[in-house]
């Protein structure tokens, strides 16, 4: 048998009454695979850290959710918010699955185009839309989202040189409840800016109004709030059809639904907290349906979802390459992923799992990623047992803008490699080499 390793006895104080009736469990439950595919076999032939994206999850979670929309409402439409996770193999399993693209800039545009996707397609968000992609847009006939007056006044100016007339809608902010409020994009609904902008729209003859935008904020707990948001939207569209006599098209609800994981400073865990896509969808939905737009003018309801869809995918492995004792007393465990590659853990406490069955014995546990850098950590105290270097551990729930927020900081970024829903296993984004870095470089010639 093999000798087993000493662990030093420790005394835990019993933490009754959090945070519920039943306490906190201090067991530590283990995950050893994804997809039925062995964590350490991941490890073993992709190299440590690996991301692993599953096909079937990203896909049953859009089929709840466009679900949760198209049995209570007639015309729905999710546009895949390509900032969360542009890597080309999630977009294509998106709009695979009959989803648009929602781009916020000139290089997301152009890799909506390269995924195939139809300019007609495209719902172009963000106050950074150069002169020449407000031009491609029109072109394109795309879906042009107006942030601000300066965009405004560029496109008339634009869409005069055009033969074809510029679909627009514009962005809309406005107060539902949530604060601190998402006033810097768009324009505000309660100071008039929005109705303002509207008639200015109504009068041009380069610009078709063909929606109505929000979005309220990101990890939206409260389904009430975009409720009123879509209220607010469908009276704009009703006051557009007295005046005006036009129909508005589209409302576009934007993202923010709340995924699984736990915000820093939260209560109760994310996963009993976060409100299921029911519960938006009934808000959304009813305050459409109960508004004063008449049934034959309902607009399409379109969704720009991004975390919510894809995090649960998404998986970090990794190895423990070390312990210590802080000066504190309190044991550190350092593991070979850092903030580089998992930026969400500045706001999110990411369950960390060992993957091999390991001691019951748990206690308050710092762990801190590899990088020479004291903000390096992974999570300030989480209840963990003893892992040894070598001991491989996963992160789940990291699918959902780590892929896109990552830095390229001390070291090189690992494979992503995709799960698909037959189990076989395909690398959708190669680690970086020393040579893909050096390829951008320029040496002055004195120094070279
Ligand atoms: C980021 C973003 C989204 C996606 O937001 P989530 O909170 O990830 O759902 C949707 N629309 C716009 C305009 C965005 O900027």
């Amino acid at each position: 048998m093999k000798k087993l390793k000493y662990e030093r006895p420790i005394i835990n104080k019993i933490q009754s009454g959090m945070p519920d009736k039943f306490g906190m469990s201090t067991r530590v439950q283990t995950i050893s695979d994804v997809e039925g595919i062995p964590v350490v076999n991941i490890i073993k032939n992709y190299g440590s850290p690996t991301f692993v994206l599953s096909e079937q999850t990203i896909r049953d979670t859009y089929q709840e959710a466009r679900e949760a929309f198209t049995t209570r409402y007639p015309k729905v439409q999710f546009a895949w918010s390509y900032k969360t996770n542009y890597l080309n193999a999630v977009c294509k399993i998106f709009h695979s699955e009959g989803s648009w693209a929602e781009v916020v800039s000139g290089f997301e545009y152009d890799k909506a185009i390269d995924n195939g996707v139809k300019g007609a397609h495209i719902i172009f968000n963000g106050p950074d839309k150069s002169d020449e992609y407000l031009a491609k847009s029109i072109e394109n006939d795309s879906f042009i989202h107006i942030d601000h007056f300066d965009e405004f006044y560029s496109l008339i100016r634009i869409a005069a040189k055009s033969s074809k007339k510029a679909k627009v809608a514009i962005r809309v902010n406005m107060d539902t409840g949530i604060y601190p409020q998402w006033d810097r994009f768009g324009f505000n609904y309660e100071n008039g800016d929005a109705w303002n902008v509207l008639n200015k729209i109504m009068l041009s003859k380069d610009l078709e109004l063909v929606g109505l935008h929000t979005h309220i904020g990101t990890y939206i707990l409260t389904p009430n709030a975009y409720g009123v948001a879509a209220s607010k939207l469908a009276e704009l569209a009703v006051r557009v059809y007295r005046k005006f006599n036009y129909v508005i098209s589209y409302i576009d609800m934007g993202g923010g639904f709340a995924s699984k994981n736990t915000l820093k400073g939260a209560y109760l865990p994310g996963k009993d907290t976060c409100p299921t896509f029911d519960d938006y969808a009934e808000s959304i939905t009813n305050a459409l349906i109960n508004s004063e737009i008449q049934p034959e003018n309902l607009p399409t309801l379109i969704l720009e979802t991004g975390r919510a869809l894809i995090d649960d995918a998404g998986y970090l492995v990794g190895t423990v390459l070390a312990n210590k004792r802080l000066v504190s007393s309190r044991r550190a465990t350092i593991i070979d992923i850092g903030v580089n590659l998992l930026f969400t853990s500045f706001w999110y406490e990411h369950e960390v799992y060992p993957v091999k069955e390991v001691s019951e014995q748990t206690e308050d546990t710092t762990i801190y990623g590899p990088l020479c850098m004291n903000i390096d950590v992974i999570r300030e105290v989480i209840k963990f047992p003893l892992l040894q270097k070598g001991d491989p551990v996963i992160i789940p729930r990291v699918g959902a803008y780590n892929m896109t927020q990552w830095m390229q900081f001390i070291t090189l970024r690992p494979n992503i490699i995709l799960i698909d829903t037959s189990k076989n296993i395909h690398v959708i984004r190669e680690e970086e080499t020393n040579e893909v870095f050096s390829r951008q470089e320029k040496l002055p010639e004195h120094l070279s």
